[in-house]
């Protein structure tokens, strides 16, 4: 993670932004890590975080490719997209508005959040994996964020 948060300083000096959040604001309203489900109630390993939303323009963070994007009874429709060996992942989204393969410049919006798959209210529920491996994205968001200021 720390390797990744240099290579993307770089990113932050470009003249055109590489870097933004998925949404216009950052409330995070559960972390990354071990939790108890709200849904199950009962211990889960929280693979992304959740962002304050409810029908808000989602974006994608870098520019990449729509690796897959569909219906999943957990991540309800979701949208993936490829930045080489970092993936993002997207869920619980009203719709989303790319299709598998198409390239997406940074910025672009991809969906509009809602509480698709299994949720108990409406959210972002943003993952990072880098090459398969889930990531705590916080301090990833908390970089841009702090780059725009
Ligand atoms: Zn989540």
């Amino acid at each position: 993670m720390g390797l990744l948060l240099i290579g993307m300083q770089g990113a932050f000096c470009h003249a055109q932004r590489q870097v933004v959040l998925p949404l216009d604001s950052l409330v995070v309203t559960s972390g990354f890590g071990p939790r108890i489900h709200p849904v199950l109630r009962k211990g889960d390993f929280h693979r992304g975080v959740d962002l304050r939303a409810k029908q808000s323009a989602v974006k994608t963070v870098m520019a990449g490719r729509v690796s897959s994007c569909g219906y999943n009874p957990i991540l309800g429709n979701f949208v993936c997209i490829s930045h080489g060996k970092l993936e993002s992942i997207y869920g619980h989204l009203s719709f989303a508005m790319v299709s598998p393969g198409e390239w997406l410049e940074a910025g672009k919006v991809i969906g509009v959040s809602g509480n698709s798959g299994r949720t108990t209210a409406a959210h972002l529920h943003f993952a990072l994996r880098y090459q398969g491996i889930f990531l705590d994205p916080i301090q990833f968001l908390f970089a841009i964020r702090n780059s725009e200021r």
